[in-house]
Parts: structure tokens; C-alpha cells; sequence
């Protein structure tokens, strides 16, 4: 579909002017700017639209850790398959979730063995199964970052006022600007700026973003997912870091207030408390990068209800989701890419969902070298 964010002739106008500004800056293919898109959903757009093929040589795209699936660690999908397979369970999850591997088996393979497994669009979906299923336990594997915490928690705040006492929430949401700042801390840490995240700022807005220019001198540009928002974002970055300042700014502002959504964040902080740590496959433990139930509502806790054990598993041999997600290598640069692992056959959990890295880059970057 051609819109006004697809326009051809803006998209070569903007390219030129990042040329431009990167010649200006002494960029090149060797020595080039690094750009890291936060969000899996801008990863996706980049090979999507073929973005990184189009850029001027000296731009380079670093694919970051904001795909929720695909930094779920191995411990917690056990913990899930144990949870599904306890018969007086019915587990709720998103599609995406159901294929990412655990090290005995996915969701999709619990399913297969006889788990109850059942996949919806949203978590009022499983309180829906928990109405009409009072003699079984519901529970909702809730995941992703800030874009989706909102609705766990207004699902829970419901489930507490009908008094549904069958549901319950195996929590695995996690926050963005931790991460961020995992990226920032890591040694060899080569990051120009940033393309933030569009969805998650939606509700938490920019302030929380102030810490990466001020204290670590890199600019962020919020940004839409449509091919010019991209490009417009690049060139917002180049054009801060050609000007030696580092801001948080908005390209997004259509659709992302300065301040965030105040309902979502309020729904938020009433339902969960940051978690001391927690544990993100590929990048080890990050401080207080998840959320947990408030005590005030640990009867919808399903790891106060089910033996959670959440053990360390080390990733497979060869896997090295964490560098890519890190920026440290391209996708095709781990040696399962195309091989031992594919959509089909994901050995690494960036390999699952359509926002990971390496999915994006098989489907539409081809196993070249060089196509991302
Ligand atoms: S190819 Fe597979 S194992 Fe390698 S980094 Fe990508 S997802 Fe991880």
C-alpha cells in the first residue's frame, strides 16, 4: 500500500540529506556511524522496507534487545511448560511466545505432549477461559515491555473486582530503559545513537529516556515504523551528532505524547513493583529490568501459586543471540544462522518472532553477506 509515508520521492530526498551528512561527518564504510533501532518492531521495518540496502555507505544499523520474545530466557519458557503441564491447568499465551525453545521443550511441543495450552490475542481473553472454566486454573503468560504491561494489569485489576479466584498471572513483562543501559555499560559498547522505541514510549513518554544524553552523551529519536519515519529519524540523529549535542527527541510526536499515557502508567504502578533483577537470555542479569505482582495482589500471582523455579540455563552451543543483540555481530555472523537454525527450526529465540533479528534478516535479508 503506497501512503504518504512510503512517498518515493521524499524517501530519495531524505537519503540524500543523510549522504550529505554523513559525508559531513567523515563517515565511512569502515568507519561508519552505528545506529542501534531499539524496538524489534523498527528492526523488522528496516529489512522490511530494505532500509539498511538503500542507506549511503558510512550508516550502519545495530539491531537492539526491544523484541520481548526474543530475550525470554530458557528458565523462564521451563518454568511455563512446568506450569502447563500441572492437569489442573489451562495456560493462556500469545502465538509468538508458543514457539520460542525452552531447554526440554517449547509451549508448542507441551501443547503437542498434551499440555493445555490455548493461544489469544489479549489477556482479557484469558479471563474470559477462567470465567467459563471455574473448576480449572487459568493462567496468562504476560509478556513484553511497557506497551503491553498496561493491559496485564487493567486484566487484573478486573479479575479482582468480579472476584474470579481461578486466574492468575505468570509475569515475565519486563522495562526498556534498563536495557538501554545494559547496552550503554557493555564493554566494547559501540553505539552512535538511537531509534526509540515508538509503542513502548507511547506510555511511558520521554522523560524516562533523559539518563542516555545526559549522563552517557548519545542522542535518541523516538520514531515511527513507516520507511520515512526511519529515514527522518536517522537523519534527526546525524544531524544532532553533526551538531556535537546529544537530546531526546520526537519524530513520532503524531502518535507519542511528551508525556506518556498517565491512565497506562498509573495502571501500571498499582498492579506491579520493580523487580531487584532479572534475567534476559543473551544478556544475563539486568537490575531492575522486570516487574513483579504487588503484594496487594498475590492471589493472581502464578508463581506464588505454582513452584516457579526460574533456573539459569546456559544457551545452546554455537547460539549467540547475546551478541547480536548487543550489536556486537550481524545475524549472519553466528554460525547456526541458515543452518542449524531457521524460523522453522529456531535454535535461538531471536529466530522466533518476526521482530527478532536473525527471523527478519532470513526473511528478507537472504543468508548474503553484507544485506544488513
Ligand atoms: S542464528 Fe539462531 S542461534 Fe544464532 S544468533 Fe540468530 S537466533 Fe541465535
Amino acid at each position: 500500500m503506497t501512503t504518504p509515508f512510503h512517498d518515493r520521492d521524499t524517501g530519495q530526498r531524505l537519503l540524500a540529506r543523510i549522504g550529505e551528512k554523513l559525508h559531513a561527518l567523515g563517515a565511512t564504510e569502515r568507519a561508519p556511524i552505528r545506529l542501534m533501532e531499539v524496538c524489534g518492531g523498527h528492526t523488522h521495518a528496516i529489512f522490511r522496507h530494505g532500509l539498511a540496502g538503500v542507506m549511503p555507505p558510512g550508516m550502519e544499523f545495530l539491531h537492539g534487545p526491544g523484541c520481548p520474545v526474543c530475550v525470554l530466557p530458557m528458565g523462564r519458557i521451563d518454568d511455563c511448560v512446568a506450569i502447563a503441564e500441572d492437569p489442573r491447568v489451562i495456560l493462556a499465551t500469545f502465538g509468538d511466545a508458543m514457539r520460542v525453545p525452552g531447554s526440554r521443550k517449547s509451549l508448542l511441543q507441551a501443547k503437542a505432549d498434551g499440555a493445555d495450552i490455548r493461544m489469544v490475542y489479549s489477556p482479557l481473553d484469558a479471563l474470559t477461559l477462567a470465567r467459563r472454566n471455574p473448576d480449572r486454573e487459568v493462567v496468562f503468560f504476560g509478556l513484553g515491555f511497557e506497551t503491553t504491561m498496561p493491559s496485564t494489569a487493567l486484566t487484573v485489576l478486573r479479575a479482582e473486582r468480579e472476584g474470579i479466584a481461578n486466574f492468575s498471572l505468570f509475569c515475565n513483562h519486563i522495562t526498556i530503559t534498563p536495557t538501554i543501559k545494559a547496552v550503554l555499560d557493555s564493554p566494547g559498547m559501540a553505539v552512535d545513537g538511537f531509534i526509540g522505541p515508538g509503542h513502548v514510549s507511547m506510555v511511558i513518554g520521554l522523560r524516562p529516556y533523559r539518563f542516555i544524553a545526559e549522563r552517557y552523551d548519545r542522542p535518541l529519536v523516538v520514531a515511527g515504523f513507516e520507511p520515512l519515519d526511519v529515514l527522518q529519524s536517522v537523519w534527526m540523529l546525524l544531524d544532532q551528532i553533526g551538531r556535537g549535542v546529544a537530546l531526546i527527541e520526537n519524530q513520532y510526536g503524531r502518535i507519542v505524547p511528551e508525556d506518556g499515557n498517565p491512565q497506562a502508567q498509573a495502571a501500571i504502578a498499582e498492579v506491579f513493583e520493580t523487580r531487584a533483577f532479572f534475567e534476559w537470555r543473551g544478556l544475563g542479569s539486568i537490575d531492575e529490568s522486570g516487574v513483579a505482582i504487588r503484594d496487594r495482589y498475590a492471589r493472581f500471582d502464578a508463581e506464588r501459586r505454582f513452584a516457579v523455579r526460574s533456573p539459569t540455563v546456559a544457551d545452546p552451543d554455537g547460539c549467540r543471540c547475546g551478541d547480536v543483540l548487543k550489536g556486537g555481530i550481524k545475524p549472519w555472523q553466528c554460525g547456526l544462522f541458515g543452518g542449524a537454525c531457521t524460523p522453522e527450526t529456531p535454535v535461538g529465540a531471536l529466530m522466533v518472532s518476526s521482530e527478532g533479528a536473525c527471523a527478519a534478516h532470513h526473511q528478507y535479508g537472504g543468508l548474503r553477506k553484507g544485506a544488513a
